[in-house]
């Protein structure tokens, strides 16, 4: 076989994907074994049936050609729109293009300001994926640590060292996060907001979880002084409206970019199907009441577990803001975060995600989503506190 190319074998830095708890409680599960899944950031309700129901009368009155590249207009003026009423910020269509989810948001952005070899700043703990999008763009990945202490929030000072030392082209951000649940608040948007300007950097504002805040307030920092022509946004359908696997996302940005984005998507993936982005068209004008309902259930779980961890000491929550998952520093028990869920995994049966899995910052930290029912999750939390307990009287015991 002729040699691959570097980019491809090199994609996940040769080692681990950090989703190996989550595929042998797959094969658990496939094996017939009852396993509580705590692991992937998806709902446990399906897309509202009101937007299948339009997708399928879509797809059955035509839609089924290739779609507009860029985007259907409708989808497109409906999401500049929603940005403008959210930000303030005057926002067209010709500021937003439709992409394959945020997943491929997330990639052509960093195609379209990263030459190959430039470094990407992103901030640890990250959402999973991130080094190997970077680096699929043929950029370099660089992590900026942060600290449980200061829930997992960045430092502007530590950034701007690091974009200095790098000679930085991009900074990923992703606000409310994905695996800690942070919000993050002005003063720590206006600090990255500072140090993009100063060293010319471009900050790609992940945001897909903007649907989905339980304390404080999103803020977009397009809309900040000097951001607009420096800031993309990425969107997505997935989990605002449960529409996961329909893959629907976007980037909103300056014009000038997102016409480079719509050359890279007729390159590419050629648009995204028509009867679907007319159902997300749909979807978002359901308005408020559709988005809510999907939100609530990770609301009221982040309340619930919130309370059980309050009812004992040996598991602390790192606490969670937004987004369908809390962070749970596991330290006590003298275990890393991967070790503590192989183990919780082969005792309990239930499964989470190491902190590693995100990057070196949440070492010693599981991620639980809060996907699951009340009662499941109440159960599962409540074995994983006891099994903690356990392993921490015994790291005592030990020393
Ligand atoms: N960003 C973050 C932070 C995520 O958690 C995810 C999905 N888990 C994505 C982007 C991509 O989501 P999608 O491609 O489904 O829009």
């Amino acid at each position: 076989m002729p040699q691959l190319s570097t980019r491809i074998r090199t994609l996940n830095s040769g080692g681990s994907d950090g989703w190996e708890v989550f595929y042998r409680a797959r094969q658990m599960v496939a094996a017939g074994t009852r396993v509580i899944e705590l692991t992937i950031g998806e709902h446990d309700i399906r897309t509202h049936p009101l937007i299948l129901d339009h997708m399928h009368e879509r797809a059955r009155a035509g839609h089924t050609g290739y779609a507009s590249v860029p985007g259907i207009k409708a989808l497109r003026e409906t999401l500049a729109q929603r940005v403008e009423a959210q930000t303030g910020v005057p926002t067209k269509a010709d500021n937003v293009v439709i992409t394959a989810g945020g997943q491929a948001a997330l990639f052509a952005a960093h195609i379209a300001v990263c030459q190959p070899g430039d470094t990407a700043l992103h901030i640890d703990p990250y959402y999973a994926t991130y080094p190997g999008t970077i680096r699929g763009a043929s950029a370099k990945p660089v992590a900026i640590a942060t600290r449980a202490r200061d829930a997992f929030l960045p430092d502007p000072a530590e950034v701007a060292r690091l974009a200095k030392e790098t000679g930085a082209r991009s900074l990923l951000i992703n606000t409310p996060n994905n695996p800690t649940g942070t919000v993050y608040p002005r003063a720590t948007l206006e600090g990255l907001a500072g140090v993009c300007i100063e060293n010319d950097l471009w900050l790609i504002s992940d945001e897909v979880y903007d649907t989905q805040i339980w304390e404080g307030e999103h803020l977009s920092p397009r809309a900040l002084p000097g951001m607009q022509d420096r800031t993309l946004v990425i969107g997505s359908m997935s989990k605002s409206h449960a529409m996961t696997g329909s893959r629907v996302g976007w980037i909103v940005g300056p014009v000038e970019v997102i016409k480079h984005l719509i050359d890279l998507s007729t390159n590419t993936n050629y648009g995204v199907p028509g009867y679907i982005q007319d159902a997300a068209v749909f979807a978002l004008n359901q308005g408020a009441w559709l988005q809510d309902e999907v939100a609530e259930p990770f609301r009221r779980r982040r309340a619930l577990a919130l309370d059980i961890l309050a009812a004992q000491n040996t598991v602390t929550a790192i606490p969670s803001q937004g987004a369908m998952y809390v962070m749970l520093d596991i330290r006590a028990t003298g275990l890393s975060g991967r070790d503590f869920a192989e183990a919780l995994l082969d005792a309990r049966h239930i499964a989470v995600m190491p902190g590693e899995s995100f990057g070196n910052s949440a070492a010693g930290h599981i991620r639980v989503a809060l996907t699951v029912d009340d009662a499941l999750l109440a159960q599962a939390l409540r074995e994983l506190c006891a099994f903690a307990e356990t392993l921490a009287e015994k790291a005592q015991h030990d020393t």
